[in-house]
Order: structure tokens, then sequence, then C-alpha cells
């Protein structure tokens, strides 16, 4: 049911580029609606769009691994056909098979776009109670290597060995973006979150480069920090905190951390910055298949994801006005989903948003 209701608020059948009234002007972006919950939350986010008459048109795209020649994974080739070409997509959940052997979508997709910084804000949404109001801060965590390089072995029966790899050129990108980040998005400051104490060939060398970086951008402050003290110091006051930039564990960790300060991953999005210019945009939470095709989930964490896309396609105006209604929906608590605290489907919430755009 929810599949053919995504695929009428699509305008048409999967794969075929969805046409709406007003299409001219239109930048394409490729909609992965993802397993789930996701086509649910997807359809909500088109619709609001259409509200918000968003110069957006959707290119939907189911994907899935396939076994490519010489049997290595990949995704379909009209999936990577239309990311190639829009360079800019928008993904729910997917699930992750079960099956030995198969890979994880989320990693198989970051590998094929060299998705090299994940990016997520952590903004305070004013009405909705959480331990802190006035958190306002951004992670951005190394993708791609680090200890999720997938490097490890058996030295001997019983030990068990993982190498964290750290490069001079993925830490000096993922510092530029970071710097080029706080520059474009009126940030003050960027903190390099690290264990160069400890890790001294690894993490000096991603601090290293963080400070050569820094010497570029003398306009965005620079600091550094050991990050046992980023955590100690995030859950005493996180607002002394404006842009951290991290190798990949830590980043994984950290950024859970400062979405549980904001009321977790229902409201937290994300966005994934590629090489050669394409960035996917995601909700961070998983499928959650105890209430799909219930019309209970919450659509906020895609929502403000493709709030981030609007302004990454510096589409600004559009994302201030959804970001808007969004934050003064919950504010005003009267059309709630459950998990935020109401009694509301996720169509009255997403109705509600619609008629505030
Ligand atoms: P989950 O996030 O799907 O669910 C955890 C709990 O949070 C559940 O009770 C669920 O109902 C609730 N929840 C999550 N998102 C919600 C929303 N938008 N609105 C209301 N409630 C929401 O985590 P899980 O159960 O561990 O994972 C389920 C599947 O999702 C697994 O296959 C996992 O691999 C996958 N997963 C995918 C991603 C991703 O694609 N980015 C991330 C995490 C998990």
């Amino acid at each position: 049911v929810w599949r053919s209701l995504v695929s009428q608020v699509m305008g048409g059948a999967n794969r075929r580029p969805a046409v709406s009234s007003f299409s001219r002007g239109m930048q394409t972006v490729t909609l992965i609606p993802g397993d789930g919950i996701g086509p649910e939350i997807s359809a909500a986010v088109v619709k609001i769009f259409d509200a918000a008459k968003a110069p957006v048109q959707w290119e939907e795209r189911n994907v899935m691994a396939i076994k490519g020649p010489g049997g290595k994974w990949m995704i379909p080739a009209d999936a990577k056909e239309s990311m190639d070409r829009s360079k800019i997509g928008l993904k729910g959940p997917l699930k992750t098979p079960i099956a030995a052997g198969h890979p994880s979508m989320n990693l198989l997709l970051r590998k094929t776009f060299d998705l090299y910084a994940n990016v997520r804000p952590c903004v305070s949404i004013e009405g909705y109670r959480t331990p802190y109001t006035d958190v306002d801060l951004v992670t951005i965590r190394e993708n791609t290597e680090g200890e999720y390089s997938g490097i490890e072995h058996v030295i001997v029966d019983g030990v068990v060995q993982s190498i964290k790899l750290i490069t001079e050129d993925a830490s000096r990108r993922i510092a530029e973006y970071a710097f080029e980040y706080a520059r474009n998005n009126q940030r003050s400051s960027v903190t390099a979150v690290h264990k160069a104490n400890i890790m001294r060939m690894s993490d000096g060398l991603f601090l290293r480069k963080c400070r050569e970086v820094a010497e570029n951008f003398k306009d965005v402050k620079f600091t550094e920090m050991y990050l046992d003290t980023v955590c100690l110091n995030m859950v005493q006051d996180p607002t002394q905190f404006d842009v951290l930039v991290m190798p990949n564990l830590y980043g994984d960790i950290l950024s859970d951390l400062c979405a549980g300060l904001i009321g977790g991953l229902g409201v937290t999005p994300s966005g994934n910055i590629g090489a050669n210019g394409v960035a996917i945009f995601e909700s961070v939470h998983g499928t959650a298949p105890d209430i799909a095709g219930l019309d209970l989930a919450n659509p906020t964490a895609l929502l403000l994801s493709a709030v981030m896309m609007l302004r990454h396609m510096g589409l600004h105006q559009h994302a201030a006005k959804i970001q808007t209604a969004c934050f003064d929906t919950i504010k005003e608590k009267k059309v709630l989903t459950k998990d935020l605290g109401g009694n509301s489907k996720c169509s009255e919430f997403t109705t509600e948003i619609c008629r505030r755009v």
C-alpha cells in the first residue's frame, strides 16, 4: 500500500522521472525511498516539498546490492547512472541483509560514490523536551578510513588484529571540507577531535593535517581537543562547540552522542559528501520494521536531511521555509507523532507541516 502511495506521490512508477506541475527551473534529485518506513517518510518529504513549491524533480530509484562482473557487489546501474547525473540524492533507511557475505547497502553507497564526509548538524528544537535547549553544533566525520577500513586478521588462534588506517590525503580532504563548511555556513570555529597523545602516528598525522589546513582559514578559529575531553565537555556544556572534525570511529560515536543531546535519531539529519560533487542526504535512523506500513513513522529526520540538501543546492529560502514549518509544528505540540510525544499519524503530521509552509 505504501509503495503504491509513494509511487502515486512521485507521479509514476519506479524508475520514471516524477513530473510535477511546476517543472520549469527544476533540479533533479535521485530519491532512494529505502525499506521499512522509508517509503512512508519519503512520501511525506515529497508532499511537503510540493506544498513549499521547492524546485526539485524527483527521480526515484530502488537500491539493492547486486553481483556484478567477477562477483563484485554493486548497486543497480540505473541508480548509479541517476546519481552520477543528478549528483544529489535523498535516501531513506536501507535494511542490512542478514544473508552471509551480503554487504551493508550504506557501506556500498559510501564506496561507490566515495562519500568521504559525514556531516551531522545537531540543533535543539524549541519545545521538544531534551536535556539541553541550546545545542547548535555540527559533527564532520571522516567516512572512508580509520578503524573502519576493514583490514582485520587473525595473528594466531585467540589473537586478532584490526588495522587503523590514516592517510595524509584523506585527513587533509576532511579538514579542508570542515573549514570550508564552517566558512560557508557562518560558523566561527572548528575543533579537531583526536587522541594524538596515545595514537601518536595515526591521530598525530590527522592532527598535523588539520593544523596545516587551519593556516589557510585564518577567518575560522581552530582548536584541538582530546576525544575524552570532548565527551566530558559535551555533556557539561555543548554550547561551547561549533564545528567538530574527526576520524571515522570517533565520529561514528560522537555524532550519535550529539544526536542524543537534541532528542535522538528521529530528529537528526545527515549528509554524506562525496568526491566528484556527489552528495547523499539521509535520515540516520533505521527502517523501524516494528512500525512500517502503520502510518506511525516520524518523517522529521528525513525532512531535515532534505532541508540540508536544499541548502547544499543553494535553495536557502525553501530550506528556511520548510525548516520553520517543521520546527513550528513541533513547538506547538498539537500534531506530533508518537515518538515525539503525540498521538498523530505520520500523514497528519505531514499535512500540518504542509499547511504551514
Ligand atoms: P531502527 O532505527 O530501525 O529502530 C529502533 C527504534 O526506533 C524502533 O523502535 C523504531 O520503531 C524507532 N524508530 C526509528 N526511526 C523512527 C522514526 N522515523 N519514527 C518513529 N520511530 C522510529 O533500528 P534497528 O531496529 O536496529 O534497525 C532496523 C533495520 O534498519 C536493520 O536492518 C538495520 O540494519 C537498518 N538500519 C539502517 C540504517 C540506515 O540505512 N541509515 C541505520 C540504522 C539501521
